[in-house]
């Protein structure tokens, strides 16, 4: 039977870890968070990362321009909280705006205060091996496995998606980790073989239940790092294989938040899996709260 890596409980261990952190401080750790417009789902985000700073007392400002805010606009007011000392990291809740220049908008980030370590100058740092702040979804795929003692050094690692904010710097966690490293993408061939090859299979797509079967070899430890929406009952039911508790579920709310890797098949076959929800996904907001811990020790050392 698989271990499932609970993300929750893991969560929680490290935000106690970090209380005494925080207490060490000669003053609070600042979390500057800008949410532009009215996206429910990064309402959600954001409402969340602010209860968890407030939990650990850690000062936060929401700043939430209007949808209609220009790059310019938004280039000044990171300016006035790259100058702001009671701010030690600034997060833009990313999806922004298709108008707004979104590489302007994290290079303008001072990465003394890139809460998210996507700052060009942090990525450099990523790729060095050197301090800095890491990309807080794969740095909790590095806590998952390195707090169940799941060996990495030598093993097989496929990722699977190329984004700069999950797949790069997961690749460059895993590689750091002495595994061997296989990312894959869109353009990837024969992409079931690369992955029937990882002792750990990280899945990073989002697409539901994109990963199934004939990509996860017999105990491998699988990572489902996607969040996505079922709300079809017919693709609900393939996913599912017409289980009525998740059949119930759909019809009670509506929709049904799945992974990238098929939960089924992830469950049969790995040694290992991070389920969805309650996996991967709340090991993001603990390791903003490092980051900005992080950040504000460096700021007042
Ligand atoms: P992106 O859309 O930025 O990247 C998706 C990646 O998947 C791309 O590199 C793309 O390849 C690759 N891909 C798409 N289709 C295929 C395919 N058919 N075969 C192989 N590769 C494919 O997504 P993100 O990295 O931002 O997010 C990935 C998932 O993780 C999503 O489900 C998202 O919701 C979830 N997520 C979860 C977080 C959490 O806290 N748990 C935080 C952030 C994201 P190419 O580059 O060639 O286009």
């Amino acid at each position: 039977m698989a271990l499932i890596l609970d993300g929750i409980q893991i969560r929680d261990q490290i935000l106690q870890e970090a209380k005494p952190r925080v207490a060490a401080l000669k003053r609070p750790p600042g979390l500057a968070v800008v949410l532009v417009g009215e996206d429910p789902a990064s309402e959600i985000y954001v409402r969340n990362k602010i209860k968890a700073c407030h939990d650990l007392g850690i000062y936060s400002e929401k700043y939430a321009p209007p949808t209609s805010v220009t790059t310019a606009e938004l280039l000044a007011l990171i300016d006035q909280l790259n100058q702001q000392d009671t701010i030690d990291s600034i997060l833009v809740q990313m999806p922004l705006p298709a108008h707004i220049d979104f590489s302007a908008v994290l290079q303008a980030i001072h990465p003394s205060k890139d809460s998210d370590g996507f700052h060009p100058f942090n990525m450099g740092q990523l790729v060095a091996n050197g301090p800095g702040p890491r990309a807080c979804t794969p740095a909790g795929v590095m806590e998952v496995l390195r707090r169940h003692q799941i060996p990495i050094e030598g093993k097989r690692a496929v990722v699977v998606g190329r984004s700069e904010i999950v797949g790069k710097p997961m690749a460059l966690m895993l590689l750091q980790a002495n595994a061997t490293v296989t990312l894959c993408h869109s353009r990837t061939r024969a992409l079931a073989d690369e992955c029937q090859r990882a002792d750990i299979l990280v899945a990073a797509i989002g697409k539901p239940a994109f990963i199934t079967r004939e990509h996860i070899r017999k105990g491998a430890v699988v990572i489902d790092v996607g969040i996505n929406r079922v709300s079809d009952p017919v693709q609900a039911a393939a996913i599912f294989r017409n289980d009525e508790k998740a059949m119930a579920n759909l019809k009670v709310r509506g929709s049904l938040v799945v992974g990238d890797a098929n939960p089924l098949d992830m469950a049969e076959l790995s040694s290992a899996y991070t389920p969805v929800p309650g996996g991967v996904g709340p090991l993001t907001i603990a390791m903003l709260m490092m980051n900005t811990i992080y950040l504000s020790e460096r700021r007042q050392a």
